[in-house]
């Protein structure tokens, strides 16, 4: 008889062996766990997305006055147009992300999802397999819009390279105070 599952023989009768079915057992359990705690989003900020872009919109703005003072009106139309598809467009990808990103605290565990267009990742983390929560340096447009990006490190996950078991979430709000409810949840 071999394990249904990882193939490894038993040693009395069975379907699956004592490793797989501890495995299975710990599954069941986190899935139990249903208690929402805490919701942690990626916020969507208009007022972010404008200073981010400052020196972009500057450029543009000012390409407009040449064209304008140039008395060449068509150019400066189709700056403007230019502009405000080129600002809609990004504010319409960081809204659409901002909408798709989200950490769910539970009890015991914090389920990770980011869906956009085509990508769907849904991560299930343990608190016992976290090894740090942190937040970035914010940029200078975070610190002026108070935003801050929320990062987990989970085992496995070594410093600097991809986040193999852990997660980001960008541009979340209050980010010092939800780090704060975080490390409690956790530690709890
Ligand atoms: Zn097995």
């Amino acid at each position: 008889m071999r394990c249904r599952i990882c193939g490894a023989k038993l040693a009395k009768e069975g379907d699956i062996c004592s490793n797989c079915y501890k495995l299975y057992q710990e599954e069941e359990k986190l899935k139990d766990d249903v208690n929402e705690r805490l919701v942690v989003k990626r916020k969507y900020s208009i007022k972010y997305n404008l200073l981010r872009y400052m020196w972009v919109i500057l450029v543009l703005v000012l390409s407009i006055i040449v064209c304008i003072s140039s008395a060449q009106f068509l150019a400066s139309l189709g700056l403007v147009c230019l502009s405000f598809v080129i600002m809609g467009l990004l504010l319409f990808l960081d809204k659409r992300i901002a909408k798709g990103t989200k950490a769910v605290f539970y009890d015991t565990k914090v389920v990770y999802q980011f869906h956009f267009w085509v990508i769907n990742t849904d991560k299930t983390v343990k608190y016992e397999n976290i090894t740090e929560a942190l937040i970035y340096k914010p940029s200078f447009s975070q610190k002026r819009t108070n935003l801050g990006d929320l990062c987990v490190y989970a085992k496995g996950t070594l410093p600097g390279a991809t986040l193999l078991n852990g997660f980001q979430i960008k541009n979340v709000e209050d980010p010092e105070t939800v780090l704060e409810q975080i490390s409690e949840i956790i530690n709890s």
